[in-house]
């Protein structure tokens, strides 16, 4: 058992006051990964400054923006009308995540934060960059069936395990935080990192800094959507790759595209080569096989992990099939 202090805040000055005030506190939210993480003695705060009293679960349209609030629960934002209309992929992400009851529990911005699932960062008899920088890592050369094909490096090749994150990647979704510094708009692409040197960091957030809430632009990705994940069992369990895909259609061309792919990078992994290739092509399987074939141009495995190689590329010609509706 080891002992911590609790304390609640009620507006985010005072939660970032809190933090600056001890080094060791942790914001606690919906809680769902960090008690994983403080039962299994990979973390361990003096301090939880507990933000649920935070005015941040709101939902709303302002101009041409959706924001939803950071303290927004999974479950709201997936069975959300605003965001089912407008942003599909999204709701569709979230409803591939977890369980209901975790869904119930978590929220946005803690789905955001949530660590890596790699089992040696879990385990503290094992070597880990990630937990304890300088001590190795032990699924490079241990088993490594879950683990990255992209943006790897000789000291971490974990993956980012959220689902949501892979639609907001796709989506060009901004983080908004607050910080002793003030306030910062961070673009998607640029919130998760690589492992490079640093493993231990996940994100580009610095100490302090809270995620207040996400924007994510309009766009005309309604009615082509869809994310298909691959996994072990249909339920309660993380992605081996998973793929957003969201089409903007003329009549069978392919005005615009944006993808997402999961399971594969430390990071959530945007397709922007791919995309770039299907623009203003026609859509079929044959031109999904030649994107395929693109999107897993520079991948990498590690052994136990090979078969990404060839499941990414499927994954990503069924996803494209059942959004584009050619499946
Ligand atoms: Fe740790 Fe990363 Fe290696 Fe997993 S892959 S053991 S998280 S350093």
């Amino acid at each position: 058992m080891i002992n911590f202090g609790y304390t609640r805040v009620s507006t985010p000055k005072a939660a970032v006051e809190a933090l600056a005030k001890d080094s060791n506190a942790q914001w606690l939210a919906g809680g769902t990964n960090l008690l994983d993480l403080m039962k299994k003695g990979v973390t361990a705060p003096h301090k939880l400054v507990d933000i649920n009293n935070l005015a941040l679960k709101e939902i709303s349209k302002e101009g041409s923006k959706l924001r939803i609030g950071a303290l927004a629960l999974n479950s709201d934002v997936a069975e959300n009308e605003l965001i089912r209309r407008e942003q599909p992929l999204l709701s569709l992400a979230l409803q591939a995540g977890a369980s209901q009851q975790i869904r119930n529990m978590a929220t946005v911005g803690g789905n955001i934060m949530q660590r890596t699932r790699c089992p040696y960062f879990y385990n503290t008899d094992m070597p880990c960059n990630k937990r304890e920088p300088g001590t190795g890592c032990g699924a490079l050369k241990g088993f490594n069936r879950m683990h990255a094909i992209f943006g790897t490096s000789e000291n971490c090749i974990a993956v980012h395990p959220s689902d949501m994150c892979i639609a907001l990647v796709a989506l060009d979704a901004t983080v908004l935080v607050t910080g002793p510094k003030g306030d910062r708009r961070i673009p998607f692409p640029s919130f998760h990192r690589l492992p490079g040197d640093t493993p231990q960091k996940d994100n580009t957030l610095e100490r302090g800094e809270l995620i207040t809430a996400l924007e994510i632009p309009d766009n005309s990705y309604r009615d082509h959507v869809h994310y298909l994940k691959v996994r072990d069992r249909t339920s309660y369990a993380f992605a081996l790759v998973s793929v957003a895909a969201a089409v903007d259609m003329q009549g069978d061309t392919i005005q615009d595209v944006r993808l997402g792919m999961g399971g594969v990078a430390h990071k959530p992994w945007r397709l922007t080569e791919v995309e770039n290739f299907l623009k203003g092509k026609t859509a079929s399987e044959a031109t999904f096989r030649q994107a395929a074939e693109l999107s897993v141009k520079g991948a990498h495995g590690y052994g136990h992990n090979n078969f990404k190689l060839k499941l990414a590329p499927n994954t990503l010609v069924e996803a494209l099939k059942t959004a584009t509706g050619k499946a």
